[in-house]
């Protein structure tokens, strides 16, 4: 079995995830070795004004992001998945790292009570279910059973993937708050 990993008091965690998602911070995730999200298949959106991040990307790697406005650009994987970026040291432009990779948060899912199952989230998946909030005080327990209650509804009512669940529910608490 796998070592339970402390994800921090539920309530700090929210509000760093809502800073991060105003883009007043980034989230603070105690990574490790993990490169996860890094090699999990996934395009990273990079907005038109992350004017630092795409100057740091060869462009031959950044394509426009479909139906979004001009200057937004998409960067793919490789054929095992893994973002371009990364090497067998970790990323190569950390300090540089686009928006979607300051806001990343796979304790995002371990907080909605869902995990992703698609086999290239498969490392995701595992780490997420790895973390184990601690709750500070009563209200921390309560902003917990409000996310996985607002995760649970979005599941009821429509089905999609973990991801956007997750983040949706997480943002829906962040925003009643
Ligand atoms: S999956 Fe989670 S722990 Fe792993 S690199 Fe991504 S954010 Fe960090």
């Amino acid at each position: 079995m796998t070592r339970p990993l402390p994800a921090g008091d539920f309530g700090a965690w929210l509000a760093e995830l809502a800073a991060a998602l105003r883009g007043e911070g980034d989230t603070d995730v105690a990574c490790g070795s993990c490169v996860g999200c890094c090699s999990s298949s996934q395009f990273i959106l990079i907005e038109a004004d992350e004017r630092d991040a795409l100057a740091h990307i060869p462009s031959e790697l950044l394509f426009p992001a479909p139906r979004m406005p001009k200057g937004n650009m998409l960067l793919g994987y490789d054929e095992r998945g893994r973002c371009p970026m990364l090497s067998d040291h970790g990323c190569t432009i950390y300090a540089h790292r686009p928006r979607t990779c300051r806001t990343y948060d796979c304790r995002v899912f371990p907080a909605a009570g869902v995990y992703p199952d698609e086999p290239e989230k498969t490392l995701v998946a595992e780490r997420a279910r790895q973390w184990e909030f601690s709750y500070a005080d009563d209200g921390d327990r309560a902003l917990h059973d409000a996310v996985l209650a607002a995760a649970r509804a979005i599941q009821l009512a429509e089905s999609a993937p973990a991801t956007p669940v997750a983040v949706r529910a997480a943002r829906s608490v962040i925003e009643r708050a």
